[in-house]
């Protein structure tokens, strides 16, 4: 069996040789058969250098460099579809996720047949209490939103095994949100708890704007409720119209001379056409997210295994 280890690197000059030497110590250890992809994302430091130098060393060792900066996700992205192991790791370069719990993800892939194993960060040490608070809200949100229900606290640290990964390659979506695609996968997924490391080194590489953008691609991914909103606004709307125009025809019968001229018909008519203005823009949202997700091109359903007589 062989050992995919996929590591995105953007401007992890100080970390970058501790975590390969740690990764393959693990590695070598184990008596694996396996590879290291690094991709690198467009670093700006000297990143890509010493990747080149590892490589040069070191045959089991695959550097993907990236043009400019894409990012994380697409960074992991290009890993798995790199790599060429009957599984594959998913690690961060700054030493967050411990590699020595990759042979116990191995474990349990070889003894449960998991075809997922994705780590569950059980603390989170040396992070900002506003990292820990947003990733935490973030998190149930996105479970509030979404139709299918995502293992919560995990990030993209996980065994994949080639099953997934093929499966993986066949999705079209450009704009990945990774660790909800693998859950929305289905297969068998197994949990393994792990505390996360301060980072090793340097700082991080996820500024809020990156973190916002991560965030609204896993909302807007994975829900259609933001849509709904203007349809439900919008009944809202029109049921106060209604009401109000009840209350103001009243008005002009019983008391005419409390209600000023024009006021009735103005009134009703903002708050009337308020209101089919929003059920309108939801219907039109509706239909948009219609062929949003049919752009996004996820197959209809994945098999697992086909059974059927040999003839
Ligand atoms: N990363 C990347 N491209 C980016 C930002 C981050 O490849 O544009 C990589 C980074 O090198 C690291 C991983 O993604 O291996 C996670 O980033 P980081 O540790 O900075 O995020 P945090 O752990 O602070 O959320
Ligand atoms: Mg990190």
């Amino acid at each position: 069996m062989k050992v995919s280890v996929v590591i995105p690197c953007y401007n992890e000059e100080p970390v970058i040789m501790k975590t390969y030497e740690e990764v393959r110590k693990v590695m070598l250890e184990n008596n694996y058969d396996y590879e290291i992809v690094f991709v690198d994302d467009g670093s700006k430091d000297r990143t890509l250098e010493i990747l080149k130098d590892i490589a040069s060393k070191d045959d089991n060792v695959v550097v993907v460099s990236f043009s400019r900066n894409f990012g994380h996700q697409p960074a992991v992205s290009a890993g798995i579809k790199h790599s060429t192991g009957d599984v594959a790791v998913i690690i961060d370069a700054d030493l967050q996720d411990p590699p020595n719990v990759i042979p116990e993800m191995i474990k349990i892939h070889l003894e449960q047949g998991a075809n997922v194993v994705y780590g569950v960060r059980r603390e989170r040490k040396g992070e900002s209490f506003f990292k820990k608070f947003t990733a935490k809200a973030f998190y149930r949100l996105l479970n509030l939103l979404s139709d299918v229900k995502f293992p919560l606290d995990t990030g993209d640290f996980r065994l994949i095994d080639k099953k997934v990964i093929e499966e993986f390659k066949k999705l079209k979506e450009r704009d990945k949100y990774i660790r909800g695609l693998i859950s929305w996968m289905g297969f068998k997924q197994v949990p393994i708890y792990y505390d996360r490391n301060p980072r090793f080194a340097g700082e991080t590489k996820y500024p809020l704007k990156k973190m916002l953008r991560f965030a609204l691609t896993g909302i807007f991914y994975f829900s259609d409720k933001p849509l709904k909103l203007a349809t439900t606004l919008g009944f809202i709307t029109t049921f106060i119209g209604l009401a109000l125009a009840v209350y103001v025809i009243l008005v002009r019968l019983i008391n005419p001379s409390q209600a000023i001229p024009g006021w009735a018909s103005t009134m009703i008519t903002i708050i009337f056409m308020g209101g089919i203005q929003l059920i309108t823009i939801g219907i039109i949202g509706k239909y948009i997210g219609n062929i949003f997700d049919e752009i996004k091109g996820r197959p209809e359903f994945i098999v697992k295994e086909l059974i059927k007589k040999k003839d």
